[in-house]
């Protein structure tokens, strides 16, 4: 146990930035702690190293009959199926590459024949694509949601039920495998987004019954700007490509175009080659650590902020249920007395702690939760240390002490 508190999972995985000495209000300066690793994880070490080796070839894919192209091709086509493993996708089912989830899911939007379900405790970007959506209010249980949700898709058919598999405001996992089981028996089909359920935790979609899966790079130890979406290639071969141009067609006339079939059809324009090759080498890398154990090390991390941050009085933690059978490492709160804004920025002036206040994109849900106007959320990562965590608790404490 003291093993797992001391050290970061950056002494097997070291992220970039680890370092990073940051000013102080005082004018003195410490080591940055990162407590923001749900919005954007900074590159691991062997990601970075996959750039720097592709970096000398840099070139446009598919078409170049030059070496550096044919390498550049060669790489991306691999990382389409790196990622295709590595989620465990199906024969049916084709990787997408495209910039980040929420591209991902305006893409499936264009492609459901029929309504969605959801649930209004949705990220924005699960919520707003879906044109024709019906959204189900969750209850206070996971068990009474999933009754909830059986009333809708039972009293009338959708095409699609898109679900978060672990919220990115309370960190709370959903029972995916239950909910594809559910969908399934209405006739429909499951999209989980991945966005903070796939950096914590091993998915595989074939074993689960997903249909459809979107993520960000960015959240997965990558740099910004590719993403993924997974999953059966009907739907997305049966619609209009989501944006038309070079790349995405069989044969153009000036009054008549063949559009190619997926992956193609939805990749139209020139792909962000490093970014797919380095969202491939951050999926391998993600896989060794977690074999080496870096879901428990974050479950014990994140039980140990849980703990410290609820025994300190005037601080109230953000949760949606009260049977969640499991949380990733996101923890959001609210101390009486201070506005959300001032928390994170007291956090960071004073103590180089950097945190997210606000709404999290996640307006509707923020409102249920009795916080309008926001809360504040840690989120830990592969370089959070158990004197991560004991300093931001401290913080905390720090400032309650002094009172508003
Ligand atoms: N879904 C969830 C649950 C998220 O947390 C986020 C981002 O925070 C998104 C979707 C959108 O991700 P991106 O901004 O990478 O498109």
């Amino acid at each position: 146990m003291t093993a797992v508190l001391d050290h970061s999972c950056a002494s097997f995985a070291s992220v970039s930035g680890a370092d990073l000495s940051v000013p102080l209000v005082d004018g003195s300066s410490c080591t940055y702690v990162n407590f923001d690793y749900a919005a954007s994880a900074p590159a691991l070490a062997a990601v970075t190293e996959r750039i720097a080796e592709l970096l000398p070839f840099y070139s446009s894919v598919h078409r170049g009959a030059g070496y550096t192209s044919r390498v550049c091709t060669a790489a991306y086509e691999k990382a389409r199926v790196t990622v295709s493993d590595f989620v465990g996708a199906q024969s049916d089912s084709v990787v997408i590459f495209t910039r980040n989830t929420t591209d991902s899911l305006n893409l499936l939007a264009g492609c459901v024949p029929g309504d969605t379900v959801v649930l209004d405790i949705e990220h924005h970007a699960n919520l707003l694509p879906w044109n024709d959506r019906r959204v189900v209010v969750a209850a206070e249980s996971i068990a009474e949601t999933l009754v909830r949700l059986e009333v809708e898709l039972s009293t009338k058919p959708a095409a699609l039920l898109a679900i978060t598999g672990a919220s990115n405001v309370t960190g709370e996992v959903l029972p995916i495998a239950e909910l594809a089981a559910l969908a399934h028996r209405y006739g429909a089909r499951i999209l989980v987004d991945g966005a903070q359920l796939v950096p914590h935790r091993r998915i595989d979609i074939g074993d689960l019954g997903v249909d459809y899966l979107a993520f960000s790079g960015h959240k997965l130890y990558a740099p910004h700007g590719a993403g993924v979406l997974v999953g059966r290639r009907d739907w997305l071969d049966a619609a209009e490509p989501y944006l038309a141009g070079g790349g995405a067609v069989r044969s153009v006339g000036l009054d008549r175009t063949e559009w190619a079939p997926v992956p193609a059809r939805h990749e139209a324009g020139t792909p962000n080659v490093l970014g797919v090759v380095a969202l491939a080498a951050a999926c391998e890398a993600l896989a060794q650590h977690e074999a080496g154990g870096s879901a428990d090390h974050e479950r014990v991390l994140s039980d140990r902020l849980r703990d410290g941050l609820s025994s300190i009085g005037g601080v109230q933690l953000l949760t949606v249920w009260n049977d969640a059978p499991e949380s990733v490492g996101i923890v959001t709160f609210s101390v009486d007395g201070y506005g959300p804004g001032e928390v994170a920025a007291y956090l960071s002036a004073e103590h180089g702690i950097g945190v997210r206040d606000g709404k999290f994109c996640a307006h509707p849900l923020l409102a249920r939760l009795g916080h309008p106007d926001g809360a504040v959320r840690a989120s830990l990562g592969l370089g959070s240390s158990g004197a991560d965590v004991d300093r931001l608790i401290d913080a905390v404490g720090e400032l309650v002490a002094q009172g508003p």
